[in-house]
């Protein structure tokens, strides 16, 4: 397949073009291609690389935001649960939520009123109801905690779900330009005359009759500095930082922690092996680029979960981290964690001017409905524009999957010699598309080079030439988390056979 970013983009006019490949810029992307417009999308660093991948990873409808009064999107969001489930099954799953009582922080029947409007706002088909626990003896949990309440969300990998959007999006006949910086653009006779710029610092221009400013913590930078336009919003830049220990407890559920801030923390099953622990809301200034967990906020995550667990973690159990910025939509909330999660969307153009529409806020979780949000503000500038259809529509590699256990059987039966855990990882990852992957491979021979915790070089040219990668740490962190498994050595080597592989495909 010829890569988009190598082959030069003809200078023709686009109907939309899409800055930011986080999930908004992808999710706006391939909507518009599925409803017919001719689409261009720029990603200035490699798809997700910014907050899209620095989430907690849940698809949730956000039980705290209740107190906040947001139900609008607490209603969207619960919704959206159970479309997720089944338009990507390998990479979302349904999770149980235990939330420890802690009654001087939330009396009992104000949790259980919350459960209730949790359990009934929105569709829920699949997903169990909640329900009041009391912890056993065995319980992970510190003793004098004895009694909880559990409900239903699910989770998500984040990364995957930009990249299976972008992909249904070139599915659908968009282009998509990773490591392309939008550098300016300009209104000029009904077209926006758009100015890119490569990663090796070649320039080029396209036109489009419709911009998409998705840029994230960038939004109103790429307005004020590129486009030359007045920002309808403040944003507030709030970091968000998580760690990742090893397993603290057993199980699959996630843990929901109160802290004495009235603040909430999250523990969730990461990776069969490890606990995620996030997250922090701090006010954010620099460059949200450079975004690295501090001190504090590490301490601040020990200390909520040694306050609820037996197990007592210190700061050598972290063995990773990572941290990333909410672009919300300035409210004047005091507080960070109050700041709405709500997304809005703006559309600035007079009539008869190219429209620009620009994303400020917004979940990973509703990434679908603001898709189509924005849509609905385009239609009237593209009058043949088709109608939505993205509820009901699989995303790459959910085609055809009943679930992952399935899937993995069958891989497992069809190619006797793979290992179980690549056939878990693999279903996991590319649900169906795990059969492209593995077309003509006859033994564990053809899967080519092991470069390390189960990584082939059929996977990295399957990465390479179907999802976009082009670096170690596209293929470690976003494309799958095997840097978490991965020695330096192992990572400098995947590093050098990427820049092989590209040097060959570029002369081929
Ligand atoms: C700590 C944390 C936890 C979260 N947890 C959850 C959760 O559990 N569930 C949930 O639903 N949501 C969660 N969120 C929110 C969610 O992650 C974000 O709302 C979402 O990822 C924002 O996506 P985006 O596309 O707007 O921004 P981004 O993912 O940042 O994408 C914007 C992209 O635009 C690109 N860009 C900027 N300027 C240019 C330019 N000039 N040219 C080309 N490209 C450009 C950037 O490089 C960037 O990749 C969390 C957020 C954080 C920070």
């Amino acid at each position: 397949m010829p890569h988009d970013h190598l082959a030069s983009p003809v200078a023709e006019v686009y109907d939309l073009a899409v800055v930011g490949g986080g999930i908004n810029g992808v999710g706006i992307a391939a909507d518009a291609a599925g409803r017919g417009l001719s689409v261009f999308l720029c990603e200035k660093d490699d798809l997700a690389s910014h907050t899209s991948s620095a989430s907690s990873k849940l698809i949730h409808g956000g039980l705290r935001y209740l107190e906040h009064h947001e139900f609008r999107l607490v209603r969207e969001a619960l919704a959206e649960r159970e479309v997720l489930l089944a338009k990507a099954p390998h990479i979302v799953k349904p999770m149980r939520f235990v939330l420890p009582h802690r009654p001087h922080l939330r009396p009992a029947w104000m949790i259980r009123a919350g459960l209730f409007l949790y359990d009934h706002l929105g569709k829920r088909e699949r997903l169990p109801a909640s329900r009041g626990l009391r912890f056993a003896a065995g319980s992970p949990l510190k003793p004098e905690i004895t009694r909880g309440f559990e409900y239903s969300d699910c989770w998500v990998d984040d990364a995957r779900l930009v990249v299976l959007n972008a992909m249904a999006a070139r599915e659908k006949g968009a282009h998509i330009h990773p490591r392309t910086r939008c550098v300016s653009a300009r209104r000029s006779k009904g077209l926006w005359h758009i100015h890119l710029e490569h990663a090796d610092g070649s320039l080029f221009s396209i036109r489009a009759r419709g911009l998409v400013n998705a840029a994230g913590p960038w939004v109103a930078h790429l307005l004020r500095e590129d486009l030359k336009q007045p920002s309808p919003y403040g944003i507030r830049l709030i970091q968000g930082s998580h760690i990742v220990v090893p397993k603290l407890y057993d199980g699959e559920q996630a843990y929901i922690l109160q802290n004495e801030d009235r603040r909430i923390v999250f523990a969730i099953p990461y990776l069969e092996r490890f606990t995620l622990i996030g997250t922090t809301d701090r006010e954010y200034q620099g460059d949200p680029a450079k975004v690295t967990i501090t001190a504090e906020e590490t301490d601040y995550l020990l200390k909520v979960v040694n306050d609820h667990f037996r197990k007592q973690l210190v700061h050598d159990d972290v063995l990773h981290s990572f941290a990333g910025v909410r672009p919300l939509c300035d409210d004047e909330s005091d507080e960070p964690s109050a700041i709405t999660r709500d997304y809005t969307l703006s559309l600035a153009g007079a009539p008869g001017e190219a429209p620009l529409l620009s994303v400020f806020g917004g979940k990973l979780t509703t990434y679908r409905k603001l898709a189509e949000s924005a849509m609905k503000l385009l239609q009237p500038s593209f009058a043949h524009m088709g109608g939505s259809w993205t509820a009901n529509a699989t995303l790459p590699g959910g085609e055809q999957m009943q679930d992952v256990p399935h899937l993995s059987e069958a891989l497992c039966q069809r190619f006797g010699w793979l290992p179980n855990s690549l056939a878990q990882r693999w279903a996991t990852s590319y649900g169906s598309r795990v059969w492209r992957l593995l077309d003509g491979v006859n033994n564990l021979a053809d899967l080519g080079e092991h470069l390390g915790a189960g990584l082939y070089a059929l996977e990295v040219d399957y990465l390479y030439r179907e999802e976009w990668a082009r670096s170690s740490s596209d293929i470690l962190w976003r494309r799958s988390k095997l840097g978490l498994f991965m020695s330096a050595s192992q990572q400098k080597r995947l590093q050098q056979y990427l820049q092989q592989h590209h040097a060959s495909a570029v002369a081929a």
